[in-house]
Order: C-alpha cells, then sequence, then structure tokens
C-alpha cells in the first residue's frame, strides 16, 4: 500500500525531459521537510515552512490523500487514462519522496507492469534512498531525477546527502541526471563546492540547475542568476516551466 496525494496529465517542466507529456503520479511522505525552501503553509492551524510539495509531505495533509493498494485495478485505471490520452505518455513519479515506498508490493507491480508496457518511466527522488535493484529489476529500467537537496533545503548534511544511495542508482539505472535547486545566494556563495562534492565521483553525469521557486515570483528572483551560474560552470539550465505557465496552481 501507498499513499498517492494527485495524478494529472501535464507536461514535464523541470530537468533533462523538460517539454515532454507526462503522466505525473504523486506519492505522499517525505524522509525530508526542507523547511529552508520558503514555502509558507497552514496546516491545522499551524504556520509552517516547507517546500512546494509540502501538501505531500506534511503528514497533516494525510486525510486527503489515496491509499493504493490493488496494482491490478491501478493499472487497468492507468490504461483508461492513457486511452483517453490517446497515446502512452512518459510517466513520472514523484512526492514527497517516491522511493519510500520502492520494496512496497502495490507501487513494485504498477512500475513492473508499465516497464512491460513499454513506458518510460522517471522517478523525481531526493537520492536519499538505497534502492534494492537485485530483488526489484524493474527499476534498473527506469529513469532517475536526482534531486539532492543542497544548503538551502535547510536541512542537515547528512540527512540529504547518501552517497551510497546516489552511487547505486547511477551504477544501476538505465539512466539518471542530477538536477539541483539553486537561489541567487547559494550560488553567490557555497553553491559550486556543494555541487562539486555530490558529483564529482559521477563524472559522465549531465546536472541541471534550476531556480527555487514555489511561485513566479520567487523564480523571476532567482533566474538570471542561476542562468548565469550554469552558463560559467558548464551545468544545464533547467526552468519550472509548470510554475512559468500555470504560477502556484495544484495538479498541472
Ligand atoms: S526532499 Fe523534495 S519533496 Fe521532500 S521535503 Fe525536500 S523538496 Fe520537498
Amino acid at each position: 500500500m501507498f499513499y498517492l496525494t494527485e495524478e494529472f496529465f501535464s507536461i514535464q517542466g523541470e530537468g533533462k525531459y523538460a517539454g515532454v507529456p507526462s503522466y505525473f503520479l504523486r506519492t505522499g511522505e517525505c524522509n525530508l521537510s526542507c523547511p529552508g525552501f520558503g514555502a509558507k503553509y497552514i496546516v491545522d492551524g499551524i504556520e509552517k515552512d516547507g517546500c512546494d510539495t509540502y501538501f505531500a509531505v506534511d503528514k497533516g495533509f494525510k486525510r486527503a490523500w489515496k491509499k493504493i493498494d490493488d496494482a491490478e485495478s491501478f493499472t487497468k485505471h492507468l490504461k483508461e487514462k492513457f486511452d483517453e490520452i490517446g497515446y502512452l505518455p512518459h510517466i513520472v513519479i514523484t512526492g514527497g519522496e517516491p522511493l519510500l515506498y520502492h520494496r512496497d508490493d502495490t507501487l513494485y507491480a504498477i512500475v513492473d507492469n508499465l516497464v512491460n508496457f513499454g513506458l518510460d518511466i522517471t522517478f523525481e527522488t531526493n537520492g536519499t534512498i538505497e534502492i534494492d535493484f537485485e530483488d526489484y529489476p524493474a527499476y534498473r529500467e527506469t529513469i532517475f531525477a536526482l534531486s539532492i537537496k543542497l544548503t538551502n533545503s535547510g536541512e542537515e548534511g547528512s540527512k540529504r546527502i547518501k552517497p551510497k544511495a546516489i552511487a547505486n542508482i547511477v551504477n544501476h539505472s538505465k539512466d539518471s541526471f542530477f538536477k539541483f535547486t539553486i537561489d541567487s545566494k547559494l550560488v553567490n556563495s557555497t553553491a559550486i563546492d556543494e555541487i562539486s562534492d555530490i558529483t564529482s565521483p559521477h563524472k559522465g553525469s549531465t546536472i541541471y540547475c534550476m531556480p527555487v521557486g514555489e511561485s513566479r515570483d520567487t523564480i523571476w528572483r532567482n533566474d538570471k542568476s542561476v542562468f548565469e551560474f550554469c552558463m560559467k560552470y558548464g551545468f544545464f539550465y533547467s526552468d519550472r516551466l509548470h510554475i512559468r505557465v500555470f504560477d502556484t496552481t495544484q495538479g498541472v
């Protein structure tokens, strides 16, 4: 059984597959909370700080999450959605932290089914969880967007950086790439050292940097400095198309 917070058809807005029509499955719960990303929200009358997907992270929202415990009926449901779409979209499994459920029978059976249908699947992960590729081989056929958190997330280094988990994904998956979320303050301080420390063992990997921002306003405050940072160090710039187009609207 895993928790699904939302599912929707949209265009991938970030990273290597930006612009690709994609069907999103967003799982509930995360092993980090990233209070440094500056999204303010209120749950159960308490004001908190979190990331742009706080509604899939904070268990205060759990009553709105859906339990998925039947892989076959959920796969059938997805096939119906694809029939409505008219073609097989890219699948994005995001969160929260979706790999919290990587050993879950239901999630694994769904991923296995989708791999067998020939779909491209990207997991958007914070890269802190070591996947068992031996016992769960379908994950070898999936793609991983490694969104490793930096100091601007407000999380402790030992919690957000797990070199063994990162290496395991880079070495065993069909494809992976790094995606860092940075702001102008980090650009002008430790961003390059932090990114180099994380990525130096993985020389061939592609590195994307994108501006912090849960809204158009915050993206506009950070995009130029991230753009110039990418030019300076040879990283790929990633925008956040869905926020540019839809601002803070969820489910797009
Ligand atoms: S790891 Fe990602 S989903 Fe989890 S709290 Fe941090 S930014 Fe949000």
